[in-house]
C-alpha cells in the first residue's frame, strides 16, 4: 500500500525538499501552504499522513490540527521552529501526533514519518485478544468476536469495524474513515452503509444496543471505542 503524505507548509524551499525526500521513499505527496486547504483535503479523504507547519497565513497549523481531529483520526506530526512552540504543542494536547523541531534534516524527517505511520498502522497486528467491556473478547487469531464466550457470528465487515476502532481506543473516526478502512478505498457506494454494519454489530455485542458501551457514537464527528 502506498501512503499519501500531505505537507502543509508555507516555505517553498522547506515544502520542496520534504516532498522530494518523501518521493524518494516511496509515498506519494500532495502539497498545500494553506491551513483551510489541509482540513477540505482531509475533509475529502485518502490521506494517510499530515506534516503541518505552525506558522502559515491565514489559519495557523493549530487551528488546522483541531479542526482535522474534530473530523478525523488522520495522523498528524507538526512543524515547528520553536522548543516553546513545541511545548505548546505537546502541552496543550491538540490533537499532534508528535512534532519536529526546524531545522532538520529530511532524511530525520522521514524516519519520524515512518515511525508514526508504524505506530499508527492498522496493519499492525493487534493483541491475540483483546477484552471489551460487557465480557466481548476480540479475538485476532481466529478473526471471531465473542460475548461471554460464545461466538456472536459477526461478518467479515462487522469483525473488521470492530478492530479497526480496538487498534485505536481513543480516536473517533469519521463514517468517511470507517469506510475506508473498512470496506476499501475504492467503495464508492452510500457512505451511511456503515451505520447498518455498526447497528448489525450492536445487536450481537452489545448488552442493550440502544445504550452501546462498545461502539459508541460521537455526536456530530462519527464513531469511537467505548470503556
Ligand atoms: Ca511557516
Amino acid at each position: 500500500m502506498t501512503y499519501t503524505i500531505l505537507i502543509v507548509e508555507d516555505e517553498k524551499k522547506i515544502a520542496e525538499v520534504v516532498r522530494d525526500y518523501l518521493i524518494k521513499d516511496g509515498y506519494q505527496v500532495e502539497l498545500t501552504d494553506r491551513g483551510e486547504t489541509a482540513v477540505e483535503l482531509v475533509r475529502r479523504g485518502g490521506i494517510d499522513l499530515i506534516l503541518l507547519d505552525l506558522m502559515l497565513p491565514g489559519m495557523s497549523g493549530e487551528a488546522a490540527c483541531k479542526r482535522i481531529r474534530g473530523m478525523s483520526s488522520v495522523p498528524i506530526v507538526m512543524m515547528t521552529a520553536k522548543t516553546s512552540e513545541a511545548d505548546r504543542i505537546a502541552g496543550l494536547s491538540i490533537g499532534a501526533d508528535d512534532y519536529i523541531l526546524k531545522p532538520f534534516s529530511p532524511r530525520e524527517l522521514v524516519a519520524r514519518v515512518k515511525a508514526v505511520l508504524r505506530r499508527t498502522s492498522e496493519h499492525e497486528p493487534l493483541a491475540d485478544q483483546v477484552f471489551l467491556p460487557s465480557g466481548v473478547v476480540l479475538d485476532d487469531k481466529a478473526k471471531q468476536i465473542f460475548k461471554k464466550e460464545t461466538d456472536v457470528f459477526a461478518t467479515p465487515t462487522e469483525y473488521k469495524l470492530l478492530s479497526v476502532l480496538a487498534r485505536h481506543p481513543r480516536r473517533t473516526f469519521s463514517r468517511t474513515e470507517l469506510v475506508e478502512r473498512v470496506l476499501g478505498y475504492d467503495y464508492e457506494g452510500d457512505e451511511r452503509v456503515i451505520d447498518t454494519h455498526i447497528k448489525n454489530l450492536r445487536r450481537k455485542i452489545e448488552d442493550d444496543p440502544k445504550n452501546p458501551q462498545i461502539v459508541v457514537s460521537v455526536y456530530g464527528h462519527g464513531y469511537r471505542l467505548g470503556g
